[in-house]
């Protein structure tokens, strides 16, 4: 059985292709709302464009809310045209890096094993990387869900130097991003206790204290919901992180 551990959980936002540089204001406006949240309630991380962290970085600063990216590149540097390095997104502001989020699994081609070597250079850089894993709607039905998480969390988590506080999972089926479908709650439920016990087998005791989120279409009306299953940690929000007041809505269920 795993060992039962207090996980501080995570909201974290993914602006994706959003975002310029007046969107600042969504910080300012979300950290306002922010102020009666107590520190020990929850993380909260906002991943822009990469053209804006270190805007944002700055409007951050003093606030509870950190800043991320929403990936980089496996090397530290070279002839990768359009591509940034970890350092670079380090350089910036960002603290944590998602990598392997499905968007980039599809329209990059990213395999399981590109997504860990981007972690990799996600905690050389020391950084967190936030790891995401998801079925597609065929996989589902095809009730092999559990065998493509399976293998997803496993060539997909960094071989070595991942512990709790550098490694977040997120679970986000492909066919819940975006489109105003949720698994049930058992469904959740089944995967992100699957999920545990293969974090448990690849880092032992480590594998019980790293944060699972769940991703797809978190909304403030389903949010505690979603986030009162054991095993979710926290959520990667996608639409209702661009607005302060939506994802406040989402953050406040653990205030
Ligand atoms: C995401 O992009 O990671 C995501 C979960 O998007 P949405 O919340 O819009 O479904």
């Amino acid at each position: 059985m795993a060992p039962s551990v207090r996980r501080k959980p995570i909201i974290a936002g993914n602006w994706k292709m959003n975002g310029l540089q007046k969107s600042k204001s969504e910080v300012t406006k979300l950290a306002k709302r922010m102020e009666k949240l107590p520190t020990r309630a929850c993380d909260v991380l906002i991943c822009p464009p990469a053209t804006i962290i270190a805007t944002l970085s700055q409007t951050a600063k003093g606030t509870q809310i950190a800043i991320g990216a929403q990936d980089c590149h496996q090397n530290d540097s070279g002839a990768h045209t359009g591509d940034l390095s970890a350092a670079m997104v380090k350089e910036a502001g960002a603290k944590w890096i998602i990598v392997g989020h499905s968007e980039r699994r599809t329209d990059h081609g990213e395999t399981d094993k590109v997504v860990a070597a981007k972690a990799i250079a996600a905690l050389g850089q020391k950084c967190g990387a936030i790891v995401c894993v998801g079925e597609t709607l065929k996989e589902r039905k095809a009730k092999d869900t559990l065998k493509v998480i399976s293998r997803q969390v496993r060539n997909s988590l960094p071989k070595e130097g991942a512990t709790a506080k550098n490694l977040i999972l997120a679970y986000e089926p492909v066919w819940a991003i975006g489109t105003g479908l949720t698994p049930t709650l058992d469904q959740i439920r089944e995967v992100h206790a699957f999920i545990r016990k293969k974090l448990i087998t690849a880092l032992g005791d480590e594998g019980a204290k790293v944060r699972i989120l769940y991703g797809g279409s978190v909304k403030p009306a389903n949010a505690s919901d979603i986030l009162g299953v054991e095993d979710v940690d926290g959520a990667l929000v996608g639409g209702a992180s661009l607005k302060a007041s939506d994802f406040w809505g989402i953050i406040k269920t653990y205030a």
